[in-house]
């Protein structure tokens, strides 16, 4: 579904443009703002287009802001309840607000919010959640249709003031309820959504459910931004959309690892090898695949469409290039001989 287009900071979502991956910082803000600085680039070298904070007070409105003005990438400031902290944080130069329709509060606050919005070019996600809809709509047992019209009281407002850079989400805990009102709501507005399952859980539960709800949406052609929500780490939030990306056929660029399983003919530590390399791996943005296999007697034979892999035991580790062995060495060494066989491609 072809959606408007919206400007966060240097980055565009919407009408077309690459779908941008975003995760959610998990600490509270501090002072010292260049440890935080220096762990957006890093999220951004592994491929986060947009981070988002919770700002529960004054204080911290004014750290984000502070922030903001020296991030690589856009930032959002995630609101609850109190009106006023947006307005610091647009003031700040923020370059997005989430505001969540079920605890912002009155309609007059809202208008607050777009009256400031529209003073600094600043775009707005409405973020409705089927955990905690507006109370009017709390006890409804059809949820989609529900988070779809918790969406829509909130639109009436911003169309009232003519203001258009809005994003929606519409997430639940629930995979039929996100994909239903995600539908829903696509076929009646060109806004451009903000994917995601709210409080997927742990790294495996919450990785599946993410990839069932998203991978349908996306197919479809619906979402123009997505966030995968886990009890883990933001760099495995990362990795998660990306492949959720590219196993949707969004995403081309960037290393497509192959890789054994192990079982009782392994001699290479498949998984200690993955675990040391990995983040490395993310940053590639070229088009590249890459096997790591488990033993000599199956690995490059069965990997032979790799640009580059990697087997072996002990002293006899070797590097493959499109099945051919291009390269021996032992364990210690194995690391640095595929990072230099990687560089060269
Ligand atoms: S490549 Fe070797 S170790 Fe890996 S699953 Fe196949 S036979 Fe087992």
């Amino acid at each position: 579904m072809k959606t408007k287009s919206i400007k966060i900071g240097n980055q565009i979502i919407g009408s077309g443009f690459p779908i941008a991956i975003q995760t959610m910082w998990k600490s509270p803000l501090t002072k010292d703002i260049q440890p935080i600085l220096l762990e957006l680039k890093e999220l951004n070298e592994i491929g986060a287009d947009i981070v988002r904070f919770a700002v529960p007070d004054m204080d911290d409105a004014v750290i984000l802001s502070d922030i903001s003005k020296k991030s690589l990438i856009p930032l959002v400031a995630d609101i609850h309840f109190d009106y006023k902290i947006a307005l610091k944080c647009i003031e700040g130069g923020v370059h997005k607000i989430r505001i969540n329709p079920g605890n912002i509060g009155s309609s007059w606050k809202v208008e607050e919010v777009i009256r400031a919005a529209i003073d600094m070019a600043t775009p707005i996600r409405v973020g409705v959640n089927g955990g905690s809809l507006p109370s009017s709509l709390r006890n409804r047992t059809d949820l989609p249709e529900a988070m779809v019209e918790a969406a829509e009281m909130e639109l009436n407002i911003f169309e009232k003031l003519n203001f258009k850079d809005v994003v929606f989400s519409l997430k639940s805990s629930d995979i039929d309820s996100t994909v239903m009102a995600n539908q829903i709501f696509s076929k009646k507005y060109s806004y451009p959504l903000h994917l995601g399952v709210t409080e997927a859980g742990p790294l495996i539960p919450g990785i599946v459910k993410s990839s069932i709800a998203l991978n349908k949406l996306i197919i479809a052609g619906i979402g123009d931004t997505i966030r995968v929500s886990l009890s883990d780490t933001m760099q495995n939030e990362v990795f998660a959309a990306r492949e959720i990306l590219k196993s949707s056929g969004k995403e081309s660029q960037g290393v497509n690892i192959v890789s054994c399983p192990r079982c009782g003919r392994a001699s290479f530590n498949t998984h200690e090898f993955l675990l040391s390399i990995e983040a490395d791996l993310q940053k590639i943005k070229k088009n590249v695949s890459i096997a790591v296999m488990g033993c000599i007697v199956n690995g490059p034979g069965e990997a032979r469409h790799a640009d580059l892999g990697i087997t072996g035991s002990g002293d006899n580790i070797v590097i493959f290039k499109k099945g051919e062995i291009v390269g021996k060495g032992d364990s210690s060494q194995a690391a640095a001989m595929f990072t230099k066989e990687l560089e060269k491609i």
